[in-house]
């Protein structure tokens, strides 16, 4: 349920709701927005009885959010939300190019690249060091000792800088290196690490897993937000389909799907979805018509030699070729 206040409420009514909802055993989230704050009332099992909260000083209505997920519902915050990083804000505006290699494989790798992606346009730099791989002998990345490279391609470029956690036992780490996390498709459903970064003050990137329906994925950041981080970024990646042809079937409906049902900002992994890299400028293209709100995108100097999904990794001069394809989508 929402608790929409008077445009003329005050901060002491707010809190005056907040510790009534907290009294009646539920918790209640401020939700201000442009022109006026609701509070959110969230866990709560079953129907609350609002009759208590209508009388209250301040309260203009109340609104039964019909969505299972309400934090980051359309229901409980109309407006779309940005997310500031840095300099930049990813939602609403220009769309953000997030580029690099799948895993950060050394020092001079990432910045040869670094440079590379920077001086086409890209503003965020990605690459793993903790990488979650199918098998268990493929290269599971460099762990600390790229996040450190990853800090140094922030210094020398200026790039920001999104890479991955893959676990409780690395998120505490990752976000002392990284401007976003990044939570992949296949830790969508690994609550403990979401509800964990909800507790950071660091924006998080969500994957969508390959197997799930856009309402769980919107739950799995429902969860973030429920534990005080909104600064939740959404990521459509390819899901698992019949169709053998690409590495996984890019689902571009859900990104109108998603800003009908959320304020929170969807980017496009292409790179992912492809599987091959002869198909992510037009992937990219297709994203950026539908409404992304940026792409992330890998990209590698010597993709025949990398250390994991080279097969789908740009050239910089195919990433360079994207760059002024998506300029022209975008003018
Ligand atoms: C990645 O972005 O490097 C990655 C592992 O992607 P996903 O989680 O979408 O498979
Ligand atoms: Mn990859």
């Amino acid at each position: 349920m929402l608790v929409v206040m008077k445009n003329d409420a005050t901060e002491a009514q707010v809190q005056a709701i907040i510790r009534e909802i907290e009294n009646m055993g539920y918790r209640g989230v401020p939700m201000p927005g442009a022109l006026r704050t609701a509070v959110c009332i969230i866990g709560n099992q079953g129907p609350v009885d609002e009759s208590r909260l209508l009388v209250m000083e301040g309260v203009k209505e109340t609104i039964r959010v019909t969505k299972p997920y309400k934090l980051v519902s359309r229901e409980t915050h109309p407006e779309s939300r940005a997310i500031a990083v840095g300099d930049i804000k990813i939602g609403g505006g220009k769309p953000v190019i997030m580029a690099g290699p799948c895993a950060v494989e050394s020092e001079e790798q990432a910045l040869t690249i670094a440079h590379l992606v920077k001086k086409a346009g890209a503003q965020v730099f990605r690459g793993g060091a903790f990488k979650p791989r199918t098998s268990p002998y493929s290269f599971q990345g460099l762990g600390e000792e790229g996040l450190k490279i990853l800090a140094k391609v922030r210094q020398e470029t200026g790039l920001l800088i999104v890479t991955e956690a893959t676990d409780h036992t690395n998120i505490e780490l990752v976000e002392q290196y990284a401007d976003i996390i990044q939570i992949g498709a296949r830790n969508m459903h690994n609550y403990s690490l979401l509800r964990r970064a909800g507790h950071s003050s660091k924006p998080v990137l969500l994957k969508r897993s390959f197997a799930a329906t856009i309402e769980e994925l919107l739950m799995s950041a429902e969860y973030i937000s429920s534990e005080g981080n909104n600064q939740v970024i959404l990521c459509e990646r390819g899901i698992r389909t019949f169709s053998d042809n690409t590495r996984n079937t890019l689902d571009l409906s859900a990104i109108p799907s998603i800003k009908e049902s959320s304020p929170l900002p969807i980017i496009v992994d292409p790179s992912h979805a492809a599987g091959k890299r002869d198909y992510v400028i037009s992937l990219s293209k297709g994203a950026i018509a539908v409404g992304a709100d940026g792409l992330l995108v890998e990209v590698h100097h010597d993709p025949a030699h990398a250390l994991s999904d080279g097969m789908q990794s740009l050239y910089p001069e195919q990433f360079g070729e994207l760059m002024k394809e998506i300029n022209t989508l975008i003018k």
